[in-house]
């Protein structure tokens, strides 16, 4: 079997998701133990415990999931849907780091945000887009935080992102869970494709932008794999989903717990039918959102012990996968 490295996936003919590749660990590993591997990051210059920012959808990021993942190391950034956006302008004593704001965002809001020293995430579907690119120049030049652009599948507009002062950028086009837009426009690429040719870009461009994996990720497995493959930080959704610092109520129906789970272009954010690209969904109850990262956390550190590296800059350089046979990728799931 040939061992394909970063950029002979970037070279494949076709385009690659989580799925269809695994790491191959190929160097006898020095780590003893798991608990010998360090997460640590530093993500716009705020150091994290463990690369993980929360998606700023409504049923994923109010108030009290940004506080606690703040405690945990991670970030959680703010949705614009629901009332979190006003309880943090009106109130300066919350814990966040991140707030998403739209296209319309008034810049009295912005201003409050940017005094409080928060990263502001553009939330948009397509950052090629230059309402986008002006939004972002605006609040670079006036307030100078830390700006989150979004969201791209593809690297060949990374420049013009950067001149506009972009800090950030969100992967993935197509690749949420919740996410209908690739059934109704024909647009996206696989998320594993997407990650290589925004690192290539930034690498061509000689650039200094942070990227973000966005879309897509369903396993621990899969976030080691969205590091090795380019991003910076993974960006969660339907993984923090369901928890209890999830917005929204939990509801008993046929004797399980469940929470609500929907995309940001769905019905029930919008309330009406236009341009609806995401769907709606109940998924059960999974308690604190601590014992999601906690499990995250594991499965990255095992995966470090396996590629024998004992940081995340080590995990990044990862060079060493296998393209998956569908077979091998059923192989590899659990039977019951
Ligand atoms: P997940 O982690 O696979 O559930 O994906 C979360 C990501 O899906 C978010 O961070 C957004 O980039 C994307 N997303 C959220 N809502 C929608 C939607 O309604 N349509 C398309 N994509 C969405």
């Amino acid at each position: 079997m040939k061992i394909f490295t970063k950029e002979d996936l970037y070279n494949h003919e076709l385009s690659l998701t989580y799925d269809d590749i695994s790491l191959v660990p190929c160097e006898v590993s020095r780590i003893k133990s798991r608990k010998e591997t360090n997460t640590e990051c530093k993500f716009l210059d705020k150091k994290l415990l463990l690369p993980v920012v929360s998606s700023p959808m409504d049923s994923v990021t109010g108030v009290m999931m940004a506080e606690v993942l703040d405690d945990l190391g991670c970030i959680g950034i703010i949705n614009r849907f629901d009332s979190s956006l006003d309880q943090v302008s009106n109130n300066e004593h919350h814990k966040i780091s991140a707030v998403s704001i739209s296209l319309t965002q008034d810049e009295e809001t912005i201003s409050k945000f940017a005094e409080r020293k928060y990263m502001i995430c553009i939330d948009t579907a397509n950052a090629n887009n230059r309402e986008v690119l002006n939004k972002c120049e605006s609040i670079k030049n006036k307030f100078g935080v830390k700006v989150i652009v979004g969201n791209v599948a593809q690297g060949s507009s990374l420049r013009q992102l950067v001149d506009a002062g972009a800090d950030a950028v969100r992967i993935g086009i197509g690749g949420g869970s919740m996410c209908t837009t690739s059934i109704q426009t024909g647009i996206g690429i696989g998320q594993a494709s997407s990650l290589l040719d925004l690192y290539f870009a930034r690498e061509k461009e000689n650039v200094d932008i942070e990227l973000i994996a966005d879309g897509g990720i369903k396993s621990p497995g899969d976030v080691a794999k969205a590091l090795t493959l380019g991003a910076d930080v993974v960006m969660l959704g339907r993984m923090l989903a369901g928890t209890r610092e999830a917005p929204g109520e939990v509801i008993k129906y046929n004797d399980q717990l469940w929470k609500k789970y929907r995309g940001s272009a769905s019905f029930g954010v919008k309330m009406k039918n236009e341009f609806i690209e995401g769907e709606e969904t109940m998924i059960p109850y999974k308690g604190s959102v601590k014992s999601v990262i906690d499990s995250i956390s594991d499965g990255v550190r095992s995966s470090m012990s396996y590629m024998n590296c004992f940081n995340i800059d080590e995990l990044k350089a990862v060079n060493t996968f296998a393209h998956l046979s569908h077979s091998s990728y059923i192989e590899r799931l659990p039977k019951k």
